[in-house]
C-alpha cells in the first residue's frame, strides 16, 4: 500500500492536474474541500485516487477508467464545462461564474 496522503497532498495533486490539463479547480472552497476529502479517503483506502463520485468495482484494473483525472474528464469539461464531480472546470466556465449541474456518467455508457 502506498504511503497515506493528507488533504494538503491531495489539494496539491488537484492543483497540479488542473495546471497540466488547462483546467480550473472549482473555486467553491467548501465543495472542493469535500471532493478533496473524498479523494484522500479513497487513496488511503484503496491505494489510488478513485474518483470521489464513483464506486469502486473492486480493483485498480477494474477502476482504471475512473482514476482521477478520469478517462471521461476531458470530454466532460469540453462539453459541459466541468468533470462529472465538478472538481475541475473549464476556465471560461469558471470565470463566468456558471453553476455546475448533474451530468451523465460516461462510465456507465462505456
Ligand atoms: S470526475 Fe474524473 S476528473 Fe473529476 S474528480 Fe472524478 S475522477 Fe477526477
Amino acid at each position: 500500500m502506498p504511503a497515506p496522503k493528507t488533504l494538503e497532498d491531495t489539494r496539491r495533486f488537484a492543483d497540479m492536474v488542473a495546471a497540466k490539463q488547462g483546467w480550473t479547480v472549482n473555486p467553491d472552497a467548501e465543495f472542493t474541500g469535500t471532493l478533496v476529502e473524498g479523494l484522500t479517503t479513497n487513496w488511503n483506502r484503496y491505494g489510488y485516487y478513485l474518483c470521489p463520485c464513483r464506486d469502486t468495482e473492486g480493483s485498480r484494473e477494474a477502476d482504471a477508467s475512473v482514476l482521477c483525472p478520469c478517462r471521461y474528464a476531458r470530454a466532460d469539461v469540453a462539453e459541459h464545462g466541468h468533470c462529472f464531480c465538478a472538481l475541475f472546470l473549464r476556465p471560461d466556465f469558471a470565470a463566468a461564474g456558471r453553476e455546475v449541474q448533474g451530468i451523465p456518467d460516461r462510465r456507465s455508457s462505456g
